[in-house]
């Protein structure tokens, strides 16, 4: 992508309004449009971002053997009636409306209600169980406070899956598959250390339900760890029976801001006895699914990564969900050096290699490397008169202060070499 293309411009300042990091720095370097407190569009570079986190969760669903679909955004409200979750006092974060002739409809804010009805069009015999399936989705949540930036949104990108087993000890296995994949997850997008599989009220016949939980300091949760024994305890739990089963003490845990970037729920077959999803065993017996729920906050996610990853001079991406993994930064003026400068680059994306070329003319070079600074690309590689006078380029990662000076010759024969880790 060359950049001179790109529409998308960085800007010094953003509205005093944006309190939070995340959202500041995406907005500054031309990731994410505000449109409204907790409301963003994802521009170019965010969109590719949102796609690259995506693309790593789509993986490990489809590895433990989800189906992707979409659902639809607008929902039927005595689907919600039947399990109670229509009224605004059960659930306080509605957007509804109405159709013209009159009849009420919600927006999605989550899904178990819809895909269970559906499924009873699909699933009848134990033959056609288990089913997994998962979408990425633009949920929309009518939050009190939208102060996170991208982090909390009234519009966000969840990945929801649904399990449908035959029984309980099944829905448990799969449950586990689930932990597993959501902790390559958060390991995938750098965020490994960092991230607890939290206990949490909650669940139908099981007496915790799980969260994923980040430590960062622009989180709205708060949690208590202990790192060695990898444990770690929502607020609600925070009790002597949980101690107990668990094997801690309240003194050897640790307390923590965090923030939830996945959830998993067992319904058991609670939710399928209510909507009236049933299948006939191998007794020929008509009896409930069972029903697991697991969420990952997509769009929330990308926030994280931006609060815990970002330093001073601006955003620093990971390289699994860079928006590129090289920042071609020209600083040449003459035809020929511009000319090695676009053979370079020819050499970066023939090896497969996204790179965002710096190719503006008119933009002096200290504001070309605040830009790159800003913008967050692991890899920097500045091809200026000075370089190519030496038949050099210079490569430098995001994280480092100290670049490198890589021959031009080698540097186009094997260019991954030199960018990648
Ligand atoms: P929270 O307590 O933060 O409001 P929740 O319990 O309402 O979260 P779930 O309904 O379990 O969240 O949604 C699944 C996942 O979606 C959450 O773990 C979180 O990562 C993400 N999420 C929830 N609400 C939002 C939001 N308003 N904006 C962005 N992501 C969200
Ligand atoms: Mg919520």
């Amino acid at each position: 992508m060359r950049q001179s293309q790109l529409f998308t411009k960085t800007v010094k300042d953003v509205s005093k309004e944006e309190v939070s990091k995340n959202a500041e720095l995406l907005i500054r370097a031309g990731y994410v449009y505000k449109e409204m407190a907790g409301v963003y569009a994802y521009l170019p570079l965010g969109f590719r971002v949102l796609e690259k986190i995506k693309q790593i969760v789509r993986e490990e669903m489809n590895a433990i053997g989800g189906q992707e679909i979409i659902m639809t955004a607008i929902q039927r409200k005595e689907l919600w009636e039947k399990t109670n979750r229509w009224d605004d006092e059960m659930v306080d974060v509605w957007f509804k409306s109405q159709l013209k002739n009159g009849t009420d409809i919600g927006f999605g804010w989550s899904h178990e209600e819809p895909i269970t009805e559906m499924m009873k069009q699909y699933l009848n015999s134990y033959k056609d169980l288990p089913v997994y399936v998962y979408q990425f989705q633009t949920k929309l949540r009518n939050e009190l406070r939208a102060k996170s930036g991208i982090m909390r949104g009234r519009e966000f990108v969840m990945k929801d899956m649904y399990s449908y087993t035959t029984d309980a000890e099944k829905h448990q296995e799969f449950y586990d598959s689930v932990i597993e994949a959501y902790l390559r997850i958060f390991s995938r997008v750098g965020l490994g250390d960092d991230t607890f599989v939290t206990f949490a009220s909650g669940g139908a016949f099981t007496e915790f339900s799980h969260e994923f939980q980040t430590i960062t300091e622009a989180g709205e949760d708060v949690i208590y760890i202990n790192r060695e024994k990898n444990i770690a305890i929502n607020e609600e739990v925070m009790n002597e029976k949980t101690f107990a089963e668990l094997g801690v003490t309240r003194d050897e845990l640790q307390e923590v801001k965090t923030a939830e970037v996945g959830n998993i729920f067992n319904f058991g077959t609670v939710k399928c006895e209510q909507l009236g999803l049933n299948f006939t065993n191998e007794s020929g017996e008509s009896i409930p699914v069972h029903l697991g729920s697991y969420g990952i906050g997509i769009t929330r996610l990308m926030g994280v990564i931006v609060e815990r990853f970002s330093d001073e001079q601006g955003l620093v991406w990971p390289e699994a969900v860079a928006p590129y993994q090289v920042h071609l930064v020209s600083l040449c003026k003459e035809t020929a050096d511009i000319e090695k400068t676009d053979e370079v680059y020819t050499a970066l994306t023939s090896a497969g290699i996204g790179v965002l070329y710096d190719d503006r003319a008119d933009i002096r070079p200290g504001e070309k490397f605040a830009d790159s600074d800003l913008i967050g690309i692991p890899y920097r590689v500045v091809v200026s008169p000075r370089t190519l006078e030496q038949q050099s380029v210079e490569v430098k990662k995001r994280t480092e202060k100290e670049a490198t000076i890589v021959s031009l010759e080698e540097f186009r024969k094997k260019p991954q070499s030199f960018v990648c880790s």
